[in-house]
């Protein structure tokens, strides 16, 4: 699972302090630092580290021995709720329109998981809310892109709107929306096309679909394993499009986990729910309280 290594390190510099009935402003020093490597290590921005462990640090050396909470205790105490507030703080769940259909868009690179989650999404709609979304196959570069839609569609029972691969993905979406309207569709999941990298063409398509939907969730849907890089991918698309939302996939991978850390600080939009496996029910929901909980093991 991801984090493995982070968790390690995280607690080695914490536990360090668990022997101690009193913490010298030199022990948090020392802490720091190694929480600061640890973090850099798990490939979370720089920025975010800094951030983060001053705010750590501002509030860490003044901790005095309280009668039920040791020093080092109070610490661990802070490093999560400081954790927790870099991942975000609050759980945000799904902007929804008033008026049926909610529209929601994916974007993302190709391969981060975006089919995929569209898919776990409509699941997830379909199993808590008896939902009736349709899906929209946006994506016209990759011919294995509509078949995966129109797959997935099968298994959930849900339609699956194409137009096949000639056709302008505006022109798809204006056409898919029609439908929903018609069909009284609770929900349009748009899946679009992403690029191995972030183009100039990708992304006034992705404006253009954007303004033809006027979507209630642009969500950018990112690969944990992608790293320091993921970052600079969630700057891009939030400059271009203005993020509403991020999925983070394959935490269940052998990742170092720094992108789920990083994304919330360098966007500004919060993380909505994690993929942790390739299957329709491998969807969760994101906490930030949890996740914190989960690194700090
Ligand atoms: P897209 O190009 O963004 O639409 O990406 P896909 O949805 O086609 O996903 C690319 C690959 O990643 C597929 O093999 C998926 O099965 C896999 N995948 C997607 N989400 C997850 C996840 O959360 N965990 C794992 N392990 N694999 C995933």
């Amino acid at each position: 699972m991801a984090f493995e290594n982070l968790t390690k390190r995280l607690q080695d510099a914490m536990g360090k302090l668990r022997r101690k009935g009193k913490v010298s402003e030199n022990d948090v020093k020392e802490m720091m630092r190694e929480i600061r490597l640890a973090l850099l290590e798990a490939d979370v921005a720089l920025p975010v580290v800094k951030e983060f462990t001053k705010a750590v640090r501002e509030r860490a050396v003044g901790v005095e021995v309280l009668e039920n909470l040791n020093p080092a205790q109070q610490i661990v105490k802070i490093v999560d709720e400081e954790l927790t507030k870099t991942l975000g703080g609050e759980t945000v769940g799904l902007n929804k329109s008033e008026k049926i259909p909610t529209i929601i868009m994916m974007s993302g690179l190709q391969g981060a998981g975006k089919t995929t989650f569209a898919g776990k999404l409509a699941n997830k709609l379909i199993k808590e809310e008896n939902a009736r979304p349709l899906l929209i196959a946006a994506d016209v570069y990759r011919p294995a892109a509509i078949d995966q839609l129109k797959t997935l569609g099968k298994q959930l029972d849900v339609p699956v709107f194409d137009m096949g691969t000639d056709t302008s993905p505006v022109e798809i979406v204006r056409n898919g929306l029609l439908l929903a309207r018609e069909k009284k569709n609770d929900y349009v999941l748009i899946d679009t096309a992403g690029r191995l990298h972030i183009d100039e063409t990708l992304m006034n398509e992705l404006k253009d679909i954007k303004a033809l939907a006027n979507p209630d969730e642009i969500l950018l849907v990112v690969d944990a394993m992608t790293g320091q890089d993921a970052v600079n991918v969630a700057a891009s698309f939030n400059e271009a499009l203005g993020i509403t939302g991020v999925i983070i996939t394959k935490l269940d991978g052998d990742t170092r986990g720094g992108a789920a850390l990083s994304i919330r600080q360098v966007t500004g939009a919060p993380i909505k729910f994690t993929g942790t496996g390739e299957k329709l029910t491998d969807l969760e929901v994101f906490h930030p309280d949890r996740m914190s909980g989960r690194i700090l093991g």
